[in-house]
């Protein structure tokens, strides 16, 4: 797993939708992620050590997959964030084991 400092962009396709990352400090507020649905940005904390990067970028694809298949617009925001935070804390040991990019 590899930890990902400021000013890093990579580019994410969610079911063929470009989904720019960026890594750029958020404060050390506990404030881990963002998703700008808009103009399709996911923002991650750059002070956050590897494996919270790796757990915040599931976490907002999570989001950004339920909103372009248009699932998102079915659920409450609070089942919403339930469902992804389910899904996150369960698949972050696989990414842990995998990791996300080779170092
Ligand atoms: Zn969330």
């Amino acid at each position: 797993m590899r930890h990902y400092k400021a000013g890093t962009v990579k580019f994410i396709s969610v079911m063929g939708q470009w989904w720019r990352v960026v890594w750029e400090p958020l404060g050390h507020d506990g404030l881990h992620g963002q998703l700008i649905i808009d103009t399709k940005i996911i923002k991650i904390n750059s002070y956050d050590n590897a494996e919270q990067q790796a757990a915040t970028l599931l976490h907002e694809l999570f989001h950004a997959i339920l909103f372009t298949s248009g699932q998102g617009f079915d659920l409450e925001s609070g089942t919403e964030e339930a469902l992804v935070r389910a899904l996150e804390h369960g698949l972050a040991p696989v990414v842990k084991i995998i990791g996300l990019e080779d170092e």
